[in-house]
């Protein structure tokens, strides 16, 4: 089992697919498949994107570094949903950030993450990389890192990574294995190059997985094969 996980979750997830705002069936959902993590004593952190609140692209023409910062505002809004949720469901749960100062956001310091993995604390990394021109995969490829995770797990609505697009090809093939190499080569659409190879530099290895098939979230960290791996 991995002991150290972080899980990368698109805004999307919170809505619905192709949806705005929040679906409180998606974070039930969300909150029993993490649930069956959590039983397990891991450290889980989270990081989590803004797609179903704004994203800096929608809006051709705002300033980028404005629609950027709006977008990472939005991851916020997102954490503290979830945090909320979360509690009411009995997951103990912290909001960190660097880019706001709230009294329900504490800012990130690397000797309190690991009190709260000790405590038993869900810990959601809010504000992307607190930086513009940047997504939440960057994010969670350095925040992986950062908490020394043993998996980055990237939850999305496909169950891995394919040669071409499972949904407009029917002969798509999937891969169980793919390396950062190859992922950054063939410019594998599902996570950004950028995060690929923060990864790559420091060996962190990613599973791509769907996240709405029940359990699969569990198997991947059971290390039972699911999804796609990426690896050196
Ligand atoms: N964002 C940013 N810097 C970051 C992370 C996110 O500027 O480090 C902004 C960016 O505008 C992005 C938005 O926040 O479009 C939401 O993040 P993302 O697109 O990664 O969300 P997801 O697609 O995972 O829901």
């Amino acid at each position: 089992m991995y002991r150290n996980v972080l899980l990368k979750l698109s805004g999307e997830v919170l809505s619905g697919e192709g949806s705005k705002g929040f679906n409180l069936d998606a974070l039930k959902y969300m909150a029993e498949e993490i649930k069956k993590i959590s039983q397990h004593g891991l450290n889980i952190g989270m990081v989590v994107g803004a797609g179903n609140i704004f994203r800096g692209k929608e809006l051709p023409g705002m300033t980028n570094s404005i629609a950027d910062h709006i977008g990472m505002m939005g991851t916020v809004m997102n954490a503290l949903f979830i945090k909320d949720y979360f509690e009411k469901s009995g997951i103990k749960t912290v909001v960190v950030s660097q880019i706001v100062n709230l009294p329900s956001v504490r800012s990130i310091h690397y000797d309190d993450i690991d009190l709260y993995f000790n405590s038993g604390y869900v810990v959601i990394f809010a504000g992307g990389t607190s930086n513009p021109f940047f997504t939440t995969d960057t994010a969670a490829a350095l925040r992986s890192v950062e908490m020394k995770a043993d998996i980055l797990v990237k939850a999305t609505k496909v169950d891995g990574i394919y040669d071409k697009d499972p949904k407009r090809f029917t002969d798509a093939v999937k891969y169980d294995t793919i390396t950062y190499e190859e992922a950054i080569s063939k410019n594998i659409k599902v996570m950004d190059t950028e995060a690929f190879a923060i990864c790559q530099r420091y060996n962190m290895p990613i599973i791509v997985l769907d996240f709405f098939k029940k359990d699969n979230l569990l198997n991947a960290v059971m290390q039972n094969k699911v999804g796609t791996k990426v690896v050196p």
